[in-house]
């Protein structure tokens, strides 16, 4: 949602004067995927533009599928869109729509265009028609299909539209100006046979049509005042304005163009997102360290802190590159406010507390974050307990004067300050278990003796702890513009982006964590229950990310 204290970017102030001058009553715009992949989070930026300004302005966003593609579209993606669009925060208004809706209405208005002189069937193939464009420095040249009489176009029309006619043997196209600068309007395919089972209309339909004849009546339709797109369709306006110009259509909608979100570390194509699922290299779609929507909701990364990301951008007349970091500030910003605290020790070493009798138990009352408003935990402490494997040095060095060591003392989080007394190896020469003395009376005071310990570690009761798997994730890429150029993608694929973690022990109360509810694991940074992975008996988080960034990039 728009900051009340932000200059008016380019679309917001001409909204503002639409409205003032009376141009538009209610602004209505539209969100129009194409559902042949996942959304990403450059379609997240695109979503809290067209629904930030309908909400704005007391208007209308809609959400509408641009299916006019039976051939990479599938159901899957309409469901997978939608729930992430209501996850996002957002609610279209009415119900869902789809182009293939108005298929009806466009195929009479082909006919309309042929009866006015302005369409014509053109036999050219694809290599032909490519020659007959000409360039952008070249005229193109017409057709020798051309000047067909309506009657026979109207014929040919139906022709295809049944199936009569084989597929890239003929196009509809519309008649308007070969020579034009604008390659756009050198006679553009309005239709092409396509015999393919569509989603949603089956075989209804031998021919489908192209965006550009598409999309901006479809607007039209809906009543669609501000049709907002990204900046590569801008070559397309004139093309869009003269089907508007040029049909019966029952509204005159306007197309803008704004740069597209581009974030560095990371791809924003759905054909390279879809080859990075197909070929293997990740785990679906949502897989935690996609830019996908759904990969970041499993992450455990906040709606809330993707619309501040995308509220934070430019909305301008050029491409930008964001920095990673920047969607990282978001995230960390909003997870320390909101993720409650908790304990788990991901490489645990199990620690004796020898001066405690065997069946000691002491419920800890610990707050659930600093905010203290959000309450408090019970934390089971017992005479045997998991530190991290990393907070125990077998030597005492200045180093790591903030770790346990034989004679030196730490405390435990919200607990108690212990002291190291021994250590056992296993055969491989492993610290398995250290033995400790607690000091009594420590709990929120130090000791008596004055000597305080310089660390505090976190923890967890050895008989009240539950098992857990953690996935521990960086950043997808390591090249920092992994497409750029002439580069392959995949050759920048991070191979340590996932680090799986088994046997880590976590805080009894973390059994009943729930997907989608982050936390904060002290000194390790902020996870979630995974929602693939976890099931009944098994228990999987993933990091969302690391309390700080260990990337050197523009990060604070
Ligand atoms: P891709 O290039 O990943 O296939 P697309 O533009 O073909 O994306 P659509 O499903 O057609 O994907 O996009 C739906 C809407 O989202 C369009 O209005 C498009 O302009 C917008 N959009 C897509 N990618 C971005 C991006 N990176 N930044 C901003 N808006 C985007
Ligand atoms: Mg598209």
């Amino acid at each position: 949602m728009a900051d009340d204290n932000k200059p008016l970017n380019f679309i917001q102030q001409t909204i503002s004067s639409d409205l003032e001058a009376g141009v538009v009553d209610k602004v209505v715009t539209r969100f129009p995927p194409e559902p042949n992949g996942y959304l990403h989070i450059g379609h997240a930026k695109s979503i809290c533009v067209n629904f930030g300004l309908a909400q704005q302005y007391g208007g209308d966003c809609h959400l509408r599928f641009d299916d006019t593609n039976p051939e990479k579209e599938e159901d899957e993606y309409v469901h997978a869109i939608i729930e992430d669009v209501k996850w996002l925060g957002f609610q279209w208004s009415g119900e869902v729509r789809y182009a293939s809706d108005y298929f009806g209405q466009l195929y009479e208005w082909a006919q309309y265009l042929i009866s006015e002189g302005k369409a014509y069937a053109c036999e050219l193939n694809a290599e032909q028609m490519r020659e007959y464009r000409g360039t952008l420095t070249e005229p193109g040249k017409d057709s020798p299909y051309r000047e067909r009489p309506v009657e026979e176009n109207l014929a040919l029309l139906e022709q295809m539209k049944n199936g009569e006619i084989d597929e890239g043997k003929m196009t509809l196209r519309a008649k308007i100006d070969m020579a034009s600068p604008n390659v756009s309007l050198r006679d553009p395919v309005m239709y092409r046979v396509k015999k393919a089972a569509h989603h949603r209309t089956g075989d209804a339909w031998n021919i489908y049509p192209a965006y550009d004849f598409a999309h901006g009546q479809e607007d039209a339709i809906e009543g669609v005042t501000h049709s907002i797109c990204t900046l590569e369709f801008a070559s397309n306006r004139p093309l869009y304005n003269w089907f508007i110009e040029n049909l019966p259509v029952p509204s005159t909608p306007h197309q803008y163009e704004f740069g597209r979100l581009n974030l560095n570390y990371s791809v924003t194509s759905k054909r390279k997102l879809r080859q990075l699922v197909d070929e293997g290299h990740v785990d679906g779609w949502n897989d935690p360290r996609m830019p996908t929507i759904s990969g970041l909701r499993r992450r455990g990364v906040p709606a809330v802190a993707i619309r501040n990301f995308c509220d934070s951008l430019a909305v301008a007349k050029t491409d930008g590159m964001v920095d990673m970091s920047q969607l990282e500030h978001f995230i960390r910003d909003e997870l320390n406010k909101h993720a409650p605290r908790a304990m788990t020790v991901l490489r645990p070493l199990k620690v004796v507390i020898t001066n405690l009798p065997e069946d000691h138990l002491e419920q800890l009352t610990v707050p659930r974050h600093p905010d203290l408003d959000m309450g408090e935990r019970t934390l089971p402490f017992t005479r045997e307990i998991y530190i991290d494997v990393e907070d125990f040095k077998e030597e005492y060095s200045k180093k790591f004067k903030k770790k346990l060591a034989p004679g030196k003392r730490i405390r435990l989080r919200n607990g108690y300050v212990i002291e190291a007394d021994d250590y056992v190896k296993d055969d491989a020469g492993a610290v398995v278990q250290v033995n400790a003395s607690l000091i009594p009376d420590t709990l929120g005071q130090d000791p008596a003796d004055e000597i305080k310990p310089k660390g505090v570690v976190h923890w967890v009761s050895a008989q009240h702890s539950v098992d857990c798997e953690i996935h521990l994730y960086d950043r997808l890429f390591n090249d920092p513009l992994p497409d750029a150029g002439d580069k392959n993608f995949l050759d920048a694929i991070n191979p340590s982006s996932l680090q799986v973690l088994t046997g880590c022990k976590a805080e009894a109360s973390l059994a009943e964590a729930e997907t989608g509810n982050p936390y904060q694991f002290e000194r390790e940074g902020y996870f979630c229950k995974d929602s693939k992975n976890s099931t009944s008996d098994k228990l999987v988080f993933n990091q969302t990310i690391a309390l700080r960034s260990v990337w050197t990039d523009a990060d604070a």
